[in-house]
This record gives C-alpha cells, structure tokens and sequence, in this order.
C-alpha cells in the first residue's frame, strides 16, 4: 500500500471547508498527492504533516482545543517542525501573547509563534475588506480578504515579517509556522496555500 501524506484542516469551527477545497486544488496544481482531512478529535494531528487552524472564533477554538486534548498535539507536532498555517482566529491561536481582551478573558493560546497579537485590529473600524497586499514569500500581489481581523502587533527575533498593514503585521513565518491575519481560502489565488504545501512537501 503506498502510504499517502495527510494534511488535517482543524475541524472544530470555522472556514473550514473552504481551506480543504483550496489545499485539494492547490494538490492537484502541484501535482502532489496527499490526503485532506478535517480533524475533529484527538488523535489524528500526529498522523499529520501539515495542519491548518482557519478563521473563527479563536476563544471559542482555544477552549475547544485545550478541553479535546487537540492544543497539546498541535504543539507537538510545531516542535517536531510540522508546517502549520493559521490564518485569521488561527493567526490568535498560534501567538504567544494576546491583547488586553485576551487575558481578561483568561483565554489560554498555543504559544507557539513569539507574536502578540491585537484580536479585533481591524474589526472594528470595517467589519470586512479587500486589500491589495505585498507579501514576501510571493513575487506579486495577493488580494487579502479581512474578516473581523487580528493583526500582530509585536513579535520576537525569530518571527519574519512577511507583510504589514496599517502599521500592524499580518503575515508572518517563524521556521515550519505560518501565520495571517487573512483568509487566503476565500480568494481565487492559490499560491499560499502552494507555498504551505511546498512546506509540507520540501518542494
Ligand atoms: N477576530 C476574530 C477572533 O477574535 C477572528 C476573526 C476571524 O477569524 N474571521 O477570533
């Protein structure tokens, strides 16, 4: 049997169908194989190598990802280097540090990237824009679709910055880990998730 790589799209709420839509068509586009799987319980993040945390509600996803045992997993296979993508709430979940919000809601985060982040950077001024963007890891620009958006507002030496704006960071990459403050899955554009696969697959 030939084995076949798994890339679990965490499956506890959120844009989750649309993030394993785009990483099928982006497979197909690169023409690798590999399984795409909704992770809903404990148990399968290590047969992963390549996780996503999309957009949601990171207080309601912290808790559920702490209280099903799925947090401790995702921060194993961080360790281990398995490629991450969080975007959106997913950006809130993988930081080290939130927003004043954040700890009076004593709202427990991963801790993996060395970022803080603001919750609602963008959220409350305009609930929802487009934004033509620069980011590093692309040789032009991305139409960047902000829903209620997070952005980081520190981060540490390890963290590069890969596109800023409004002062605030919203793309970044510490080593195996990515992180935006956009929904790259609610846009046409495939290269992040081309670029997270090539991650994924050394290629
Ligand atoms: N700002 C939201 C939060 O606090 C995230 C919004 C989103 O993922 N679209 O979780």
């Amino acid at each position: 049997m030939v084995f076949l790589m798994k890339i679990g799209v965490i499956a506890i709420q959120g844009a989750v169908s649309e993030h394993i839509d785009a990483l099928r068509r982006a497979l197909e586009k690169r023409g690798v194989d590999a399984e795409v799987v909704a992770i809903k319980h404990k148990g399968i993040v290590p047969e992963c190598g390549g996780i996503v945390i999309p957009g949601g509600e990171s207080t309601t996803l912290c808790r559920l990802l702490f209280r099903e045992g799925i947090a401790e997993e995702i921060k194993d296979a961080a360790a281990r280097g398995v490629p991450i993508l969080g975007t959106c709430a997913g950006l809130i979940v993988l930081a080290k540090e939130g927003d004043e919000q954040v700890e009076k809601t004593s709202q427990e985060l991963l801790g993996i990237m060395d970022t803080r982040v603001n919750r609602n950077a963008f959220g409350r001024q305009k609930d929802s824009f487009e934004s033509e963007l620069e980011i590093e890891i692309l040789d032009s620009s991305f139409t960047g679709v902000f829903i209620r958006a997070p952005g980081i507002v520190s981060c540490g030496p390890g963290v590069r910055v890969l596109s800023r704006l409004d002062n605030l960071i919203i793309a970044a990459e510490q080593g195996n880990v990515l992180a935006l403050a956009f929904h790259p899955e609610l846009s046409e554009d495939l290269r992040i998730h081309q670029y997270f696969l090539g991650k994924v697959f050394n290629c």
